[in-house]
């Protein structure tokens, strides 16, 4: 579903991602951990067409992606929805407009159908009596599950999600992950960046730990947090749990 071989990506000279494979099928959920640093936000820039690479590949779909080619880069984008740490709402749209704007003006679809399944959306992620609220009348994780809600409303094949939770205050935290939970029960694929190591243990069918631009060790969350093949991975797993 997603097929990742041999990436590479730079910032200027500096080598960020150094030999990347990572498949994901339909369905599954793959959590992406490691020290700051170790590239993992740089990898979901890749895939999501953000940043080109400087060798390998990235195919969804069983497309390769064609950096240089806007419409290969539209059509893998058509695939794909990510939400960062910061939601980034449109301040000035209430929050069902911003659920619907992308699938409206973007994906030009059918305005009622697009409202109908905002609406939808917006009640599964629990903010149903949100609708005409503005995103600075909303807390934090609110404005996280609408940004999640206006990903799922694009209808991606995969969706990737960055730290989602890390700018929410600890009480805010939970809501979220259940939002991602409910994603989970549903088969969506998930491609997960998080430090919540408590959430990617119980969330993930496979963890990939990632350092110095690798995929250090990847398996089964039972194999990642309790019995780690690599010293890099024990030393890392040993200091956060
Ligand atoms: P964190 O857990 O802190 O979010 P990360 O694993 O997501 O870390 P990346 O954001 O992918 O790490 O960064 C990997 C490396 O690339 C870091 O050394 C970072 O300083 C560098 N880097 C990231 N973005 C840029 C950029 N736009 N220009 C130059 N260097 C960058
Ligand atoms: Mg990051």
């Amino acid at each position: 579903h997603l097929d990742i071989r041999g990436l590479v990506a730079r910032y200027n000279n500096a080598t960020v991602l150094d030999g990347i494979d990572l498949s994901i099928e339909r369905g599954e959920i793959v959590s992406l951990i490691g020290p700051s640093g170790s590239g993992k936000s740089t990898l979901l820039r890749v895939i999501s067409g953000l940043l080109p690479p400087r060798a390998g590949t990235v195919a969804l779909a069983g497309e390769t992606i064609n950096y240089a080619d806007r419409r290969s880069l539209r059509r893998s984008r058509d695939k794909l929805a990510i939400v960062f740490q910061q939601y980034n709402l449109f301040g000035n749209m209430n929050v069902l407009r911003n659920v619907m704007v992308a699938p409206v003006t973007i994906q030009k679809r059918d305005k009622k159908t697009v409202e109908a399944e905002a609406c939808a959306l917006l009640a599964k992620v629990g903010l149903a009596d949100k609708l005409n609220a503005y995103p600075d009348e909303l807390s934090g994780g609110q404005q996280q599950r609408v940004a999640i809600a206006r990903a799922l409303c694009l209808k991606p094949d995969i969706l990737l999600l960055d730290e989602v939770t890390s700018a929410l205050d600890p009480e805010r935290v939970g809501e979220v992950l259940d939002t991602v939970k409910m994603l989970a029960a549903d088969n969506m694929t998930l491609l997960i960046v998080s430090h919540e190591m408590g959430f990617v243990r119980e969330v993930s069918h496979r963890v990939a730990f990632m350092a110095d631009g690798k995929i250090q060790e990847m398996g089964p969350p039972a194999q990642i947090f309790g019995t780690p093949q690599q010293p890099r991975t024990q030393a890392f797993v040993s200091r956060i749990l």
